[in-house]
């Protein structure tokens, strides 16, 4: 088949999402196709984008799995082509949250740590304005949210990547498995490496237990990502905690970040 209005109608959904559940581009390629050979229709997609140094990726969620396509270009900055909508007050914000994401070790800030940083930072934002704004990265897949944690986000993952490379490359962990660089996963108590939780899952299902894929240590799984988690209950997560810094003395907001 020949690229065609259909194939627009496809790129046009993953443009307007920046990053597109594959359950709704499978069902958007079936109604539109009549086959569900997604990987053949993507394909085509790319080959079209290709001269435009344009690429649709299909990457996982490092938190729940779920995969996504996503928008990205094939050349990438040294300095990040941080989203021109925002303010320089969000952006603050969210390059501070990256940099404590890829910098801590467990690959993820809680949601109390990221609104403290309005009063720590010389950030000219609202704790509400900032909780608007994480919400808002959330939905739009900038960043991952469970249990009111923030982890980083599919559209991240893949347009940032070239910046944070060059930004934090002592820093940055690749998987065991897919070799492919991880700001969240599985951590072997034995040999420290890191596993993504998908990526461990499947090589579990394979093996018949869970173990290290490096030195095949057992693993106790203390994350559960099949759990169907919705970014509006982690809504009310924030709002618990944020009820619980202004209860509490500003100690924990003292909790210095390296940058
Ligand atoms: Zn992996
Ligand atoms: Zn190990």
């Amino acid at each position: 088949m020949i690229y065609g209005k259909e194939h627009k109608m496809v790129l046009q959904a993953i443009m307007h999402e920046g990053a597109l559940d594959e359950k709704r581009g499978k069902e958007l390629i079936s109604k539109l196709f009549g086959h569900e050979n997604t990987a053949h229709v993507l394909n085509e997609i790319n080959a079209k984008l290709q001269p435009l140094y344009m690429i649709v990726k299909c990457v996982n969620c490092e938190v729940t799995g779920q995969l996504y396509w996503v928008w990205a270009s094939t050349v990438q900055d040294k300095i990040a082509n941080f989203h021109p909508e925002f303010s320089q007050a969000q952006l603050t914000l969210l390059r501070t949250i990256y940099s404590e994401i890829v910098t801590s070790n467990n690959g993820h800030v809680s949601s109390t740590w990221c609104l403290n940083l309005c009063s720590t930072l010389n950030v000219k934002l609202s704790k509400a304005n900032a909780e608007e704004f994480l919400y808002e990265m959330v939905n739009r897949n900038w960043l991952a949210c469970k249990n009111g944690k923030y982890y980083m986000g599919v559209r991240s993952i893949v347009e940032l990547l070239q910046y944070f490379k060059d930004t934090y490359q002592d820093n940055l962990q690749t998987c065991t498995l897919c070799k492919q660089v991880l700001f969240y996963g599985e951590k072997c108590d034995q040999c420290n490496t890191t596993t993504h939780v998908y990526c461990l899952e499947n090589y579990a299902m394979n093996r018949g237990g869970l173990e290290c894929p490096n030195c095949h240590y057992p693993i106790s799984q203390h994350s559960q990502s099949g759990n169907n988690n919705n970014s509006s209950m982690d809504i009310d997560e924030i709002n618990i905690e944020m009820n619980e810094v202004t209860q509490s003395s500003q100690r924990r907001s003292k909790r210095k970040h390296k940058d």
